[in-house]
């Protein structure tokens, strides 16, 4: 059984105090025994979301890292920095990283790579332009992208990666994909797996669905055979991320 995770991604909002306010605010009604929760605020209130967030099963994740241990790399942080004060997961490769900050496939794998090696849950963020959708060419540029972040990666680790869907036209846009079509591309995901490593890897791997999800849609990806889950940009950074974590209830 793979438990349902569901990672809110912050992105580059809320300031320390209004993080720890909203924390407070969320975190007793956010606190589900049977679904993974995970907050990934911004590296500033890292720390302070570790120390809120004690005593409940709300874990903490980064948005982003550096693939090196430490060293000259002005304004970059590393995973030994992220795991010190208490950091589980890593965002891998999101799609604002990939297109804003010039992210390519090969660098997604070193992270990944570096990310197993310090002992963080890595989620790995794959997704089509709407342009590749229309070409019909989602599952081919999906396929590419997978297969080259996975490189290196033992079956041990690829278990316990988590890859999560995020088409670019569903990011931040209120535009989201239909249950089906989510469904359709996290199953090829599925499959994908099944074939560099094994049904067993492919049926421990979860797989998350993010664009523009809310706490009216989440129950419907949520409950698809392959979608384990999501990532939630705007929905996590208000009160609807507590009905959303609740979805089914
Ligand atoms: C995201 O940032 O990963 C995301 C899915 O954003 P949103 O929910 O706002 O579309």
């Amino acid at each position: 059984m793979r438990k349902t995770l569901i990672a809110g991604n912050w992105k580059m909002n809320k300031t320390p105090k209004e993080a720890i306010e909203y924390i407070q605010l969320i975190k007793n009604q956010v606190d589900r025994e049977d679904v993974e929760v995970v907050l990934c605020p911004p590296y500033l209130v890292l720390q302070l979301a570790v120390e809120e967030t004690r005593g409940t099963h709300i874990k903490i994740g980064a948005q982003n890292m550096y693939y090196e241990d430490k060293g000259a790399y002005t304004g970059e942080i590393s995973p030994m920095m992220l795991k010190e004060i208490g950091v589980d997961y890593i965002i891998i490769g999101h799609s604002e990283r990939r297109s804003i900050f010039k992210e390519t496939n090969e660098m997604v794998n070193r992270k990944l790579l570096k990310a197993i090696e310090h002992q963080l849950t890595p989620i790995v963020c794959v997704g089509e332009s709407l342009k590749q959708r229309q070409e019909k060419v989602t599952i081919d540029y999906i396929r590419m992208q997978i297969k080259i972040a996975f490189k290196g990666v033992s079956e041990a680790e690829a278990k316990k990666t988590i890859v999560a869907y995020e088409p670019l036209w569903a990011i931040g846009t209120g535009k989201y994909a239909s249950k089906e079509q989510a469904e359709e591309v996290c199953g090829a995901i599925r499959k994908l797996i099944a074939d560099l490593y094994n049904d067993d890897v492919s049926q421990q791997v979860r797989i998350l669905y993010g664009g523009s999800v809310t706490s009216k849609n989440a129950n419907d990806f949520f409950t698809q055979k392959n979608i384990d889950g999501g990532i939630i940009g705007g929905s996590s950074i208000n009160e609807d991320f507590i009905s959303l974590v609740n979805y089914g209830h």
